[in-house]
């Protein structure tokens, strides 16, 4: 089933997310976008589409931001950024994707194989021991939650902990941490809040890919928009009567301004507020993480691994390392993607690409033999070095919950804010980032 645009937006104005406020004012407001992910482009697409001037200023010389479709391999489109929309029951990029009629193709993490070190294997390890370490870490939250100052979740684990543990537990310990966790929120065990992580919502339904790239979505969006690329935002001056906005070699005023910028970029202070945020939304951007997932695509000239699987996990005495890889078998790509999260992903940064490679190949050698042949192509990201970005997305650090999420998404004068890590409920996706992007245009269009 597919949608065209019109229906699409006519669905956006008949659901919960209403945008049924026509503008009726001789003299509508003016309004700038600043940046131009999911969250910008959804307010801009919204408010342009009831008529208001809208103008989206962006850093980069692409729109999407940490959506970013790659297409080094033409034949095979790879998302640097975002790859799934994660549960697709009434979420409202589902919405958004048929209306942009992109194909979408489901993963399962249940169609997994688990692969184990011969160092583990040699100390009789035979699995990952999930059940035990989820019925261990669940009373470890259960106990933080009911203490008077927030721990790590590393901490919280540790203060269960009756006895040292073997090299074998151990193992099997981090990697559950390591992939429950740490790549799911991107931060480090040893920075997630015990008491906050969990708090958030999620769709139900299948994880949903886009073989020919999530960017379809962004650019699906960003139909007619008056968009700046190249327009990296320094100064934001607010006063009562208006906004002046200052990029490296341009000025713009405006009546309000919705600021989408990601939180790595507010922790870095590359922009400048005058006059500066008020100390609530400053000590959010403080205390919320922002983590790190990065991806390694490798591609071979043939699968050697098992082409029905989804997921291919590693269980290895080094936490945290080459732990889950995604195979693109299904879509006929001989390419295996991995990832590494929060201070594994820091420290693998680092490396050259040549060094980024070896270990993956021994990672993979370890898993299928020594048997498999070199990549013929590879790609790399590296969030947390990206100037509009500063790493993946946003979680909850300790002593850090969703009012500081309300206080980074609460308006101040003349400034509205979206992004991925103003939403409480969904935050660090896709559809956190469009519902928060749907959330200030609603804002600005009371305004009317
Ligand atoms: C590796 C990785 C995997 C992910 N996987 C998934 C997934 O599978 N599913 C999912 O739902 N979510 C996933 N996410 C999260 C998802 O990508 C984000 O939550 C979402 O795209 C954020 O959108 P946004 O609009 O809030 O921010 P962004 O997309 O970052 O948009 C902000 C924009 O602001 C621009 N900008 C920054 N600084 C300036 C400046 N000074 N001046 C002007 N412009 C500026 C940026 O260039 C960017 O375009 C993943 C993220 C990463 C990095």
């Amino acid at each position: 089933m597919s949608l065209s645009r019109r229906q699409f937006l006519a669905g956006l104005a008949a659901s919960p997310l209403l945008l049924n406020t026509s503008v009726s004012a001789a003299n509508p407001p003016s309004i700038l976008v600043i940046g131009a992910g999911m969250a910008g482009l959804a307010a801009a697409r919204a408010l342009s589409d009831q008529g208001l001037k809208v103008t989206l200023l962006e850093g980069r010389q692409r729109i999407g931001g940490r959506i970013h479709t790659s297409r080094v391999w033409p034949d095979y489109p790879m998302d640097l950024g975002a790859s799934w929309i994660h549960g697709q029951k009434q979420n409202p990029i589902t919405s958004l994707a048929n209306a942009a009629q992109a194909k979408r193709i489901a993963t399962s993490y249940d169609n997994a194989e688990l692969y184990i070190d011969k160092r583990l294997k040699e100390l009789g390890v035979k699995g990952t021991n999930e059940t035990a370490l989820e019925k261990l870490v669940n009373k470890a939250l259960k106990q933080a939650a009911n203490l008077d100052e927030d721990i790590s979740l590393q901490a919280a684990v540790e203060r269960v902990l009756t006895k040292p543990l073997s090299p074998a537990y151990q193992a099997q310990l981090n990697f559950y941490l390591n992939s429950t966790y740490e790549q799911e929120y991107s931060g480090a065990t040893r920075e997630l809040s015990a008491q906050t992580l969990d708090d958030n919502e999620e769709f139900e339904g299948a994880d949903l890919l886009f073989p020919q790239g999530y960017d379809q979505l962004t650019n699906y969006l960003a139909q007619g928009l008056d968009l700046r690329l190249g327009q990296i935002v320094s100064k934001v001056n607010y006063e009562k009567t208006g906004v002046t906005v200052s990029t490296q070699d341009q000025s713009y005023s405006a009546d309000y301004v919705i600021i989408t910028v990601p939180l790595g970029v507010l922790k870095r202070n590359s922009i400048q507020f005058n006059p500066p945020l008020p100390p609530a939304k400053q000590a959010a951007i403080q205390r919320l993480g922002m983590g790190l997932l990065n991806k390694a695509y490798l591609r071979f000239n043939k699968v050697f691994w098992p082409k029905e699987l989804d997921w291919l996990e590693y269980l290895s005495p080094d936490a945290g390392r080459w732990a889950e890889w995604v195979s693109f078998a299904k879509i006929g790509a001989p390419v295996l993607l991995g990832f590494h999260a929060a201070d594994r992903a820091r420290e693998v940064e680092t490396w050259t690409d040549q060094a980024v490679i070896a270990d993956a190949m021994k990672a993979l050698k370890a898993m299928f033999g020594n048997a498999i042949p070199q990549p013929v192509g590879v790609q790399l990201t590296r969030w947390s070095q990206d100037p509009f970005a500063y790493g993946s997305y946003s979680f909850n650090a300790v002593g850090s919950s969703n009012e500081d999420r309300q206080a980074l998404a609460n308006k101040n004068g003349r400034l509205y804010w979206a992004g991925e890590a103003t939403h409480s409920e969904y935050l660090g996706t896709v559809h956190g980032a469009y519902l928060s992007g749907v959330r200030a245009a609603k804002a600005v269009l009371k305004l009317v």
